[in-house]
């Protein structure tokens, strides 16, 4: 979704208002996580291009893969927290009837995809990301990155992301991921799902 994008990085804005998925997200958690933590990441990845006019002609998909920490983890902290931010949505409507054949034909049913999207991240040791992605086959995977990698977005197209750091549900349900992980199940935006498989 950010195959356009290059320095210098400006904020996306949060697609629905700081507090619209409250009570699966506080308002004070989304503020801190958009507008700190986020924020963070963005001015972070401009300063760590700043001096270098060739790093500032390649892609963001393509900074998240560079060997130069500085920049692959503040240009993976941009794309991740974007896609995150787009994951979610206040008014989740639930897959559509095509998105629903795709995931009983490779999870059995909602129930199965959610229970395992919620295992996975329950599994992931120390900070990272759970994400919905789809295979050039057409197949649909569910996988994990560490810190802010992304996955090999050249083979796999992202679909959904779910932020597993602390910082995402430290506020709200303190050590309780599973929770904060079911709440987020109820907030995912499918929508935007479908729209980026068919890209
Ligand atoms: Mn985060």
């Amino acid at each position: 979704m950010n195959c356009d994008k290059y320095y210098p990085y400006t904020a996306v804005p949060l697609p629905y208002a700081l507090g619209a998925l409250d009570p699966h997200i506080s308002e004070y958690t989304m503020y801190f996580h958009h507008e700190k933590h986020y924020m963070t990441y963005l001015e972070k990845l401009n300063a760590a291009l700043k001096d270098s006019p060739l790093m500032q002609n390649v892609p963001l998909e393509c900074l998240t893969k560079m060997d130069c920490a500085d920049i692959r983890v503040n240009a993976g902290g941009v794309y991740n927290h974007e896609l995150y931010f787009a994951s979610l949505s206040p008014n989740c409507k639930g897959p559509s009837n095509h998105m629903k054949e795709k995931i009983k034909e490779c999870f059995g049913s909602q129930e199965e995809l959610e229970n395992k999207l919620v295992q996975t991240g329950m599994g992931l040791v120390g900070s990272g990301w759970v994400w919905l992605a789809m295979t050039r086959e057409k197949h649909l995977v569910i996988l994990t990155t560490c810190n802010q990698d992304t996955i090999d977005l050249d083979r796999l197209a992202p679909l959904l992301i779910i932020d597993v750091w602390e910082h995402a549900y430290y506020l709200d349900r303190q050590n309780r991921r599973e929770e904060y992980l079911k709440a987020v199940m109820k907030c995912l935006n499918w929508a935007n799902a479908e729209s980026l498989m068919k890209e």
